[in-house]
């Protein structure tokens, strides 16, 4: 979300007449921050101090999470501002009037032209900002922001504030657009993604934009992903549409949180173990070869040594490819975070975690070894050129597996058939297809 956010702001600074460069000359650096731990917010606020120490001329601007936390509505009070180092803050909602911001921060800059280039700062006109996408194979676009569950671990409704959806009509304008200019795979943002409704007032309607999505596949869009999704709202109809589709890629991403109903319960997950359950026998059973990715959350306040076991068997019998895994830590404001009693000390979260981290990797590098001598599709995403002259690429699957290959040439943005030879943790090798590495040799590569 915060890749896609940092896109439509470049796209608005531009359109204001600023040029991309590099952080040694910036003028304005803009910093989109992070809050789902203190330790993001530290970072950020380190290298922020330590960025306006080597450049006392350069403004800084913030956005992103940190500031909706401590900000109001006209930023004037928002107690980031007495940070030594920041000049301006504003929440990513009101992205569209950044130019107007930047005006007394840049006396002899004239931003007549641009400023009003698209409209005052709101939510909708967030999202009707055209981004200025880094990789257009490969594009991100939010379909909703915010979150109304209030998981009790959680500061994202306080950070983001309540749902709100954009008109579906809008959305598929957006990814068509990204499909004619090369976008062959479009991932879908939001922080309750399959929430989705037709707008703020509609009926919940996630499929049915899948569907319309998968249209553009005659266009030339290969795969449709989205994240992150929540067990609640994983209904039939996402499920029999995800089955339907041409661009729907085999991998899915659901996050869990724990193993056990009292946990769940006081993490204020709306769901039983068992709902989940059936929420995955049901997209393997429409979708046999479906991998799956879960986020938990180990050493919870109050968590057992019998329930965080009760995790380890959860995690056995799912069978998961793999796992985002955090160790909890508490965010002011939220309601986990006053329950100080049942804090569980630090040494014994550790030892959780990496006990359950031994739990997920054995069973997906297990997984993942069956896949060797298989031919995968993989989307290029990155080529660095190696001492050797030959080009490191890297890319994903449609299962979502980190693959890499060496050729005669990059192939970043390109769809190829890659052979998977060997597996080294998480990540594959693999080599392109006989043919493919025949020809190179031929024309010398
Ligand atoms: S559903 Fe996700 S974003 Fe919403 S409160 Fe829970 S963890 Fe946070």
């Amino acid at each position: 979300m915060n890749h896609s956010d940092s896109e439509r702001v470049a796209s608005v600074l531009e359109n204001a007449g600023f040029i991309k460069g590099s952080e040694e000359e910036a003028e304005l650096l803009v910093v989109n921050t992070c809050s789902v731990r203190q330790k993001s917010e530290d970072k950020a606020v380190g290298y922020m101090r330590q960025y306006k120490m080597d450049h006392p001329q350069s403004k800084i601007a913030v956005t992103g999470c940190m500031v909706r936390q401590t900000g109001d509505e006209t930023n004037s009070k928002d107690k980031l501002l007495k940070l030594d180092p920041i000049d301006f803050v504003f929440r990513i909602e009101d992205a569209a009037r950044v130019p107007k911001m930047l005006e007394p921060h840049f006396p002899k800059h004239d931003f007549e032209v641009f400023a009003d280039s698209f409209g005052s700062g709101s939510i909708e006109n967030y999202f009707r900002i055209n981004p200025k996408t880094q990789n257009k194979a490969q594009v991100y676009v939010p379909i909703m922001q915010g979150c109304d569950k209030f998981c009790t671990f959680c500061i994202v409704p306080y950070t983001r504030g309540r749902e709100i959806s954009r008109p579906l009509a809008d959305v598929v304008t957006e990814c068509k657009a990204h499909v004619e200019a090369g976008a062959k795979e479009i991932t879908l943002l939001g922080q309750n993604v399959n929430s989705y409704r037709d707008g703020t007032e509609g009926e919940k309607c996630f499929a049915r934009l899948l569907l319309e999505i998968d249209k553009f596949h005659e266009l030339g869009l290969s795969r449709v992903r989205f994240t992150s999704a929540h067990p609640q709202d994983f209904t039939d109809d996402v499920i029999d549409a995800l089955a339907s589709m041409k661009t729907h890629c085999p991998y899915i991403h659901l996050p869990v949180q724990h193993g056990c109903d009292e946990m769940l319960r006081s993490m204020n997950r709306n769901y039983k173990i068992e709902k989940y359950f059936d929420i995955i026998g049901k997209i393997r059973k429409a979708m046999p070869d479906t991998t799956l990715a879960t986020d938990i959350i180990v050493g919870f306040p109050g968590e057992t040594e019998e329930q965080f076991e009760r995790l380890c068997d959860f995690a056995r019998e799912i069978q998961f490819d793999f796992s985002y895994t955090a160790i909890y830590s508490p965010r002011k404001h939220t309601a986990a975070a006053r329950m100080e009693k049942e804090f569980i000390p630090r040494p014994g979260q550790r030892e959780r975690f990496a006990r359950f981290d031994d739990v997920i990797r054995e069973i997906a590098w297990k997984k993942r070894s069956k896949y060797v001598g298989k031919e995968v599709e993989v989307l290029v995403e990155k080529s660095e050129i190696m001492e050797n002259g030959l080009y490191k690429n890297t890319g994903r699957s449609r299962e979502f597996f980190e693959i890499w290959f060496e050729a005669g040439r990059p192939y970043v943005g390109k769809e190829v058939q890659v052979l998977l030879k060997k597996q080294k943790g998480y990540v594959f090798a693999g080599e392109l297809p006989e043919l493919e590495i025949k020809g190179m040799k031929m024309m010398g590569s």
